[in-house]
């Protein structure tokens, strides 16, 4: 027998969770047709892994890799990604997608994207989910895409900008487009339901689409109503979701961000000395009451047998864009309509009023509340500008909203607001303590949780830096979680970025490394992988993974990235 391709005397951590072992790994075409001692059977080519560790390619289970792999330059975008292992990303999460794209609604659906670092070019060259599909496969792709339905675009296509519940005739139309995005093949439905429009949905809506998406087999994947303090209840709210619909659950980007009121300035101080003591004294970590309670519900729930899967980012940060700073009413309509409500003074005091005041609350239907008001959750301190639209202001890139602001001789909330005004809506912003030992652990101390996978939930915006995630993310768990923290083996790192990631979307020949699977592989030196990014320097590629195989095609080699023939798939149904 002749391979076109040998992966020679390497450790192999399979994706399951079972122990290393050594063998060659011999691909045929797409597939792995042989895992074991394959002497000198002749090979196309021939990878040397003798000393390094061989593992199915790495599940990026939360992207939103779809709004990007449309801009003309998506291969050299994601070169980073191939970079980092990654072979496959689950993408259209939180709720957003670019199908279905209407005659209707179709401005409006691009307007609320563009705050996610999308084009205001960019031409409607589909409508349906399966149109959708189509264009993704006549596009070259570095690697594989699993799509999901989701909530966003089929509620703007039925409802456009409208602010309340559906009436039974919507809900109806609804559910037609979420039947018609599963039988073009989605793996799951998608809500992210602090964002526009998702903010006005009732929990009855959702369970009737999940319902929908649970008839195909699909998983129902959520970025909950709050990540404050009203997680506990967000995630219930996820889990009654799940239940009533029959749709298994994926929780995504698992965090909850303490309210802090007040206290969030003396606090950042404190962490400071905190630190400071951390290094001479290992303290636990504060504990954080919401997530906990949250995980206790999911575990109340596993235990009954729901189907539940969760997900985080490795990083004591999140990204986000400028419009979730601001409440749900002032994001009536899209962007323009909240660029607008920012320019009149008198809709802007309330904006500031609401910014200022509004505390969690649930559920958050009614006009003024607001799950999810992250500058009094966590003080101005803890905003860094991410990325601009405009060269001018591009040296904001990666400095503190509160520097610029004192610069710019303003308050932190005027300068936002002018600032979001300026860039017409496209800002991106990063959220959280600087990754320190101490802070770290305030998460550290849930992810051993059996449940959860790792995903990267990159923004790559047109311009500006992506986040550290984006370089990072999965050489972050194999050097950082395992070597650093001691907190998972290899094995189970491995497996939690593969065959768990796999199994929570049917993904059933990849994830694992065994005949017949499709050879999806990593080649890296487990003592040297490490993430080189830092916060002020996000685009450091990784040390330590030498080789990535997509679909059987070498695309990064000896640690450079091989530019070519594009193996990717969409992994439809
Ligand atoms: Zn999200
Ligand atoms: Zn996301």
């Amino acid at each position: 027998m002749a391979f076109d391709l040998i992966v020679k005397g390497g450790e192999i951590v399979d994706g399951t969770g079972k122990k290393a072992f050594r063998a060659d790994v011999g691909v045929e075409r797409d597939r792995i047709s042989a895992v074991g001692q394959l002497g000198d059977t002749e090979a196309g080519k021939t990878i040397n892994a003798s000393g390094k560790t061989v593992c199915p390619g790495f599940i990026n289970i939360h992207t939103h890799d779809d709004l990007y792999v449309i801009r003309p330059d998506y291969q050299e975008v994601f070169e980073p990604y191939l970079r980092q292992g990654i072979t496959t990303a689950v993408v259209s999460n939180c709720g957003w997608s670019l199908a279905p794209w209407t005659e209707g609604h179709g401005d409006l659906l691009l307007s609320t994207l563009t705050t996610m670092g999308i084009s205001k070019e960019l031409k409607k060259e589909w409508e349906t989910q399966a149109d959708f599909h189509d264009y993704l496969r006549a596009r070259p792709l570095p690697f594989n895409l699993v799509p999901l339905a989701a909530h966003g675009p089929i509620r703007i296509a039925v409802m456009g900008e409208e602010n309340r519940f559906s009436t039974p005739q919507e809900l109806e139309e609804m559910k037609d487009l979420v039947r018609e995005g599963m039988e073009a093949g989605c793996r799951g439905f998608s809500t992210g339901l602090t964002y526009f429009p998702g903010v006005y949905a009732h929990t009855d809506e959702i369970v009737e689409l999940a319902r929908v998406a649970s008839e195909y087999g699909g998983r129902y994947v959520t970025h909950v109503r709050g990540h404050s303090d009203t997680y506990d209840q967000a995630v219930e709210e996820a889990i009654e979701i799940s239940d009533r619909s029959g749709c298994p659950l994926q929780l995504s980007h698992v965090f909850a961000v303490p309210y802090l009121g007040w206290k969030a300035t003396p606090l950042y101080y404190a962490v400071g000395m905190i630190e400071a003591v951390n290094r001479v004294i290992p303290l636990p970590g504060i504990p954080n009451a919401v997530l906990t309670k949250a995980i206790k519900e999911v575990d109340q729930a596993l235990d009954k047998g729901m189907d539940i899967g969760m997900d985080y980012i490795p990083y004591v940060l999140g990204n986000s864009t400028v419009t979730q700073l601001y409440p749900p009413w002032a994001n009536l309509g899209g962007t323009e309509k909240l660029l607008e409500r920012l320019q009149y003074p008198q809709t802007r005091a309330r904006i500031r009023h609401d910014v200022e005041n509004l505390e969690p609350k649930w559920p958050h239907w009614d006009e003024d509340s607001w799950s999810d008001n992250y500058i009094k959750a966590i003080g101005w301190k803890m905003l860094k500008i991410l990325s601009v639209e405009s060269e001018e202001n591009r040296y904001m890139e990666g400095k503190r909203v509160e520097d610029l602001a004192k610069e710019a001789g303003k308050d932190n909330f005027n300068f936002l607001a002018d600032l979001a005004i300026e860039e017409k809506g496209s800002v991106t912003f990063l959220f959280g303590m600087p990754p320190r030992p101490w802070t770290e652990k305030v998460f550290t101390r849930i992810q051993d949780h059996p449940q959860f996978s790792i995903g990267a939930d990159t923004l790559w915006p047109e311009i500006g830096d992506p986040p550290p995630s984006g370089y990072g993310c999965f050489p972050r768990i194999m050097g950082h979680y395992v070597r650093e923290l001691g907190m998972y083996t290899l094995e189970e790192a491995v497996w939690r970025c593969t065959g768990l990631s796999a199994s929570r979307f049917g993904l059933d020949d990849r994830g694992v490394i065994a005949e017949g699977a499709i050879a999806d592989l990593v080649v890296f030196d487990a003592e040297e992988v490490a993430d080189n990014t830092r916060m002020e320097e996000p685009r450091v590629y990784p040390s330590g993974i030498e080789h990535v195989v997509v679909n059987g095609k070498v695309m990064v080699e000896d640690s450079r990235y091989v530019a070519g023939d594009m193996p990717g798939q969409l992994l439809i149904r």
